[in-house]
């Protein structure tokens, strides 16, 4: 009987599992499932506790799931490389099975791992799981990546209609033999919690796990949100999106039960309108359209960190490695990032969105436009120095979601905003949250503060200060940068660099 170990990683799930599926296809069901918690992953300096913690929630409700089927997760603790070694020596397994990752960091690892255990005589399988398309997949007609969305959508959708649906199609648990009950000493004897691995987690976190995500897709459906995607999705006082970022992340769901979720919506709601071609696609912005392009713009940040690593830490267009960042004084600069960080900059959509951030792991999508862009065109500090912070507090924390994100934001990315065309953040607090709704949830001091001063609590005069039991400058700070000086400040620095930079238009 042949053994394959299947080795979990960003794929906590059992149902749509590539390599897990394959696994027990080509093994007859001995499959021997497990998890490595590896040493230098947790010691890294971009670990957030908050992750942590989620994690070890889907990987507890993994081993129920598992042990439900007659099975159990391993976890072992140390160098996969080492410890996988080790896991076939014990059980005579002939194969180790994962899925593919994209990451500069994943990748080294895994040929590292994949080195050794050739070498042991192993056999390695690896699968594609965590996307539609891989960054292999989609290249443009001389054979180069795309560096720009809209293109790449337009190439991703036409590669789902000219043969791509089965890339698409979810697939079902498979069944699993129950592991012998001479290797019930294999492994961690119980899965650690965050605290036993040294990490303090203070914020309140969604509960991890393939059923809470699957439970939320479904929601996320039924309850219409999916459906009124487009209209709601800018708005962060609304429950408008479907906070399946930290299950995406770590697999608890697919990308393809996602986008299956959306298609079937469209099919019931446009049944012959809807078809696929990038053209209905663009015109068209229902719900779950606009649904589809999130779950692409994931794909297309994955590509980019996989075909140009260099922007994992460095710019991705190089020619910004000559921009000037910071006001000069090193110390005014960590008061103004400390400010930013712990929501007091007097800007109150920027503060209430950095407390959001602090208090549950996680940030509206609009929001973290809105802060990434405070932090480096009115504060002109690195995108790195946000992009480090946003993984150390993310719940969904995603290496290629975040580094994409804050290029964008700061103007070096692939795809970025055009460096001239910079967020107020009293004009986006007005426009997003007209209520101020999402200010008045994350700053309590602010809470009676009638909503015509709201957006600007500086401009309010004495007299409302003290009937809104909000005093500037003591319960909440007075703007710590003037807007209008900052940006002007960007444009110069930045213009001076993109005078030279060519579009790119790929
Ligand atoms: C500065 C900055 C940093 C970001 N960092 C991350 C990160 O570390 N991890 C992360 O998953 N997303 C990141 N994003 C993208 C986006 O903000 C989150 O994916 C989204 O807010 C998650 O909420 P949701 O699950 O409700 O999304 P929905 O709106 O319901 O979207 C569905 C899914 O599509 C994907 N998605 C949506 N928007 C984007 C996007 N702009 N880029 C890439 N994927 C997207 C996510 O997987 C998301 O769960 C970042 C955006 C910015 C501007």
């Amino acid at each position: 009987m042949t053994i394959v170990i299947h080795w979990f990683r960003r794929d906590l799930r059992l149902q749509d599992n590539t390599a897990l599926s394959a696994a027990a296809r080509d093994a007859g069901g001995a499959v021997i499932p497990v998890f490595v918690l590896d040493n230098d992953l947790l010691r890294g300096a971009d670990i957030a506790p908050a992750r942590v913690h989620f994690m070890l929630d889907c990987l507890r409700e993994l081993d129920a799931t598992l042990r439900r089927h007659g099975s159990r997760l391993i976890v072992l603790r140390g160098n996969p490389a080492v410890e996988l070694v080790r896991l076939v020596q014990r059980t005579g397994a002939e194969a180790v099975y994962f899925n593919r990752d994209y990451t500069p960091t994943a990748l080294r690892r895994d040929a590292r791992v994949t080195q050794t255990l050739q070498q042991a005589g192993v056999d390695v399988q690896t699968f594609k799981d965590s996307v539609i398309f891989e960054p292999s997949e989609l290249r443009t007609g001389d054979g180069q990546p795309y560096t720009v969305f809209t293109p790449y959508k337009r190439a991703w959708l036409n590669r789902l209609s000219l043969g791509g649906r089965a890339d698409a199609q979810p697939i079902d648990a498979p069944r699993l033999s129950a592991l012998p009950p001479s290797w019930a000493d294999i492994g961690l004897s119980a899965l650690p919690t965050a605290s036993e691995l040294g990490f303090h987690v203070e914020q309140e976190l969604p509960a991890g796990g393939e059923s809470e995500g699957l439970r939320r897709l479904s929601h996320f459906k039924n309850s219409g949100a999916l459906q009124a995607y487009a209209a709601q999705r800018d708005f962060p006082a609304i429950e408008g999106t479907s906070r399946l970022s930290p299950y995406l992340r770590f697999g608890a769901i697919s990308p393809r039960q996602c986008f299956a979720t959306a298609v079937s919506t469209l099919q019931r709601e446009f049944p012959s309108k809807h078809s696929f071609s990038p053209a209905a696609s663009d015109t068209k912005k229902e719900g779950a359209d606009a649904w589809i392009s999130e779950l692409i713009w994931r794909e297309f940040y994955a590509q980019i960190l996989y075909h140009f690593p260099h922007a994992n830490t460095g710019n991705y267009r190089r020619e910004y490695d000559g921009l000037e960042w910071g006001s000069g004084n090193p110390t005014l600069d960590e008061i103004r990032f400390n400010a930013w960080r712990d929501g007091r900059t007097g800007y109150p959509i920027v503060d209430a969105a950095m407390r959001q951030l602090r208090q549950t792991g996680w940030m509206h999508n609009r929001a973290r436009m809105i802060v990434a862009s405070f932090l480096t065109k009115d504060l002109l500090l690195d995108w790195r120095l946000g992009e480090r912070h946003f993984m150390q507090q993310l719940v969904d924390g995603d290496p290629a979601s975040n580094n994409g994100g804050w290029q964008w934001a700061a103007g070096t990315g692939t795809d970025a905003q055009p460096y001239f065309r910079i967020f107020n953040p009293r004009l986006q607090s007005e426009r997003f949250d007209p209520e101020g709704a999402f200010i008045r949830r994350w700053l309590p001091e602010l809470e009676r503060v009638p909503l015509e001063y709201l957006h600007a609590p500086h401009t309010m005069p004495a007299l409302v200060q003290a009937q809104s039991g909000c005093t500037i400058g003591s319960d909440y700070p007075a703007p710590i940068v003037d807007h209008a000086v900052q940006k002007e400040e960007s444009i110069r620095r930045f213009s001076e660099i993109a005078k030279k930079a060519k579009p790119s238009t790929r």
